[in-house]
């Protein structure tokens, strides 16, 4: 269709559309249908006119007709901008010598400010072309001052988090933004303060996030940082998952768990980075944006400064998972020593790419910590499993189903059974490995079995609970949890008999309901790693950031 044709018939349209009747009127016909709204205020209040930074510029966009998208490129817009365009036919001449009103029509659609630019959608009513100058008026908003962020933290009822412990976090936020650390850090004036009293999440989010549907019941709870007990889900099954949040929110809106206390702040203000619209980057192993934790990251670009100042930006509903990268994953260097590399936190769970690379001979280095030193490297139990998992030999094969078997609890052990279990999948999908898929398609659909391995932890957490005051897991979520994670490895083990067992486990009725619910989800990835195999489906799920 010729840009003219769609102009002819949208006229012709206009005329015959007979006039609307307003309701209440007595015939006295309006041309108009009529809508009503509020302005919107936020937090800030409305800003004085014309405030912050103000910008015109006339464009010669040059002879044209009919219907043009217009994208002018400046670096000086962002999509918080708010621009007004003027146009007419211009004088010969150039910019200077003005416009006029001839017998052409010029009509200005659509205005689209973005990131770097402005989009424009105009129509020029003529038969030849004809010159188009064009007036923008930009206003940025004004971002001078200290940004004082208001944060809602909430806890699950089995997490402890005092309301000390939230300030100490949010303080760190914005000492981390704040301070000019090194020469590429720009000091970011953004403070965060707690919004209330710590609230405890409503029975509808699990303790722990192992579904992409448990991550929607968590991100629907409100705005704020929602503390729980353990992520193995963000944009698919992960690992050690520390943070979670969708890269472009309406809000604050951050999944975490409790971590080193030192590390806490980072681990919310990178996330909250997300909800801001910034990805991962990975050309400064400071940055607050890169995917791991450290006790010196605490670097932002001029570009991240403004997107914290600028606050969470509604650009996505979908969530930044452990591989996800705006930047050059690939190109990062992994430790030599494996040892070194499962030592790391990532934020969003181990990057398989980086994880992939280590062969045999690492694996052996691994199942020596897990199998002769299981105490001494506690701490790292769920990087060493998912590690194993990924470098995929079969030598581990049966060290991984004796830890998940072993009667060693704690939150950190139990939460490094799960993620033996989804990473038994990545294993028997690179060896074949048939006891691991046996083990794993047992353990999904036998609900004994999971009540029996899970039965060590729920003693711990009775205990913890009374302890602690939080209130303990059952049993009965316990071993649910296992089975779940045994659904997924299933489903990432890629052999087309285990996907028809996982699209079997969504109506088993001898299996726990959270694994038929957890089968729909583990079906899809099943179908997809069977089509396309297991590296592209980790491609698709880094590239894609997966709907929640
Ligand atoms: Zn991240």
């Amino acid at each position: 269709m010729a840009p003219n044709d769609r102009l002819d018939r949208d006229a012709v349209m206009s005329l015959e559309t007979p006039p609307l009747q307003r309701a209440g009127s007595s015939g006295n016909a309006a041309p108009w249908a009529e809508a009503t709204a509020d302005v919107q205020v936020g937090n800030d209040g409305l800003q004085p006119a014309l405030s912050g930074n103000g910008f015109t510029y006339r464009h010669d966009w040059g002879a044209r007709r009919g219907q043009w998208l217009l994208r002018l490129n400046w670096s000086e817009l962002n999509p918080r901008s708010q621009v007004f365009v003027s146009i007419a036919e211009g004088a010969g001449g150039g910019p200077d010598s003005g416009k006029f009103i001839g017998s052409a029509r010029y009509t200005v659609h659509n205005v689209a400010p973005r990131a770097g630019g402005v989009d424009i959608w105009v129509n020029i009513e003529w038969s030849s072309d004809i010159s188009l100058y064009v007036d923008y008026l930009v206003v940025n908003p004004a971002l001078t001052g200290t940004r004082t962020v208001s944060v809602t933290v909430h806890r699950h009822s089995s997490v402890a988090l005092s309301e000390a412990e939230a300030d100490r976090i949010l303080g760190d936020m914005g000492t981390i933004l704040q301070n000019d650390d090194t020469g590429p850090d720009v000091a970011t004036a953004v403070q965060f303060v707690r919004n209330g009293a710590v609230r405890v999440l409503p029975a509808t989010v699990p303790a722990t996030i192992a579904t992409s549907a448990d991550l929607s019941a968590l991100l629907s709870a409100g705005s704020g940082v929602k503390v729980v007990q353990a992520i193995r889900w963000c944009g698919g099954p992960g690992d050690n998952i520390i943070g979670c949040a969708p890269v472009g929110s309406a809000t604050v809106n951050v999944a975490a768990v409790r971590f080193d206390a030192d590390q806490e702040g980072l681990i919310w203000v990178h996330e909250y980075g997300h909800n801001c619209g910034l990805g991962h980057r990975t050309d400064d192993p400071r940055a607050v944006m890169f995917p791991s934790v450290g006790s010196d990251h605490n670097v932002v670009n001029a570009a991240e400064s403004a997107a914290y100042l600028s606050g969470p930006l509604n650009i996505t509903d979908k969530v930044m998972p452990a591989s996800g990268c705006n930047c050059d994953m690939a190109g990062l260097q992994a430790p030599a020593d494996v040892r070194d590399f499962v030592r790391q936190g990532w934020i969003e769970g181990v990057p398989w790419e980086l994880a992939s690379r280590y062969g045999e001979a690492d694996a052996r280095k691994l199942l020596d910590w897990l199998v002769n030193e299981p105490e001494k490297h506690e701490k790292y139990l769920a990087q060493i499993v998912a590690t194993l998992g990924y470098i995929g030999s079969e030598i581990a094969t049966g060290a991984l189903i004796d830890f998940v078997r072993s009667p060693r609890t704690g939150r950190a052990v139990f939460n490094a059974k799960n993620i033996a279990l989804i990473r038994l999948g990545d294993l028997a999908n690179r060896s074949a490995s048939q006891a691991a898929v046996n083990f794993l398609a047992q353990l999904a659909g036998d609900i004994d079995l999971a009540r029996s391995l899970a039965a060590p932890q729920a003693a711990f957490e009775q205990l913890e609970a009374s302890r602690t005051g939080v209130t303990a897991l059952s049993a009965e979520t316990l071993a649910a949890e296992l089975a779940v994670s045994a659904t997924f490895g299933l489903a990432l083990s890629g052999s087309e008999p285990a996907r028809r067992t996982v699209e079997a486990l969504r109506h088993d009725p001898n299996a726990f309901a959270s694994v038929n619910q957890a089968a729909g989800e583990a079906a899809q990835i099943a179908d997809t790693v069977v089509r396309k195999g297991r590296q592209e489906y980790y491609r698709m799920k880094a590239q894609q950031r997966h709907h929640l």
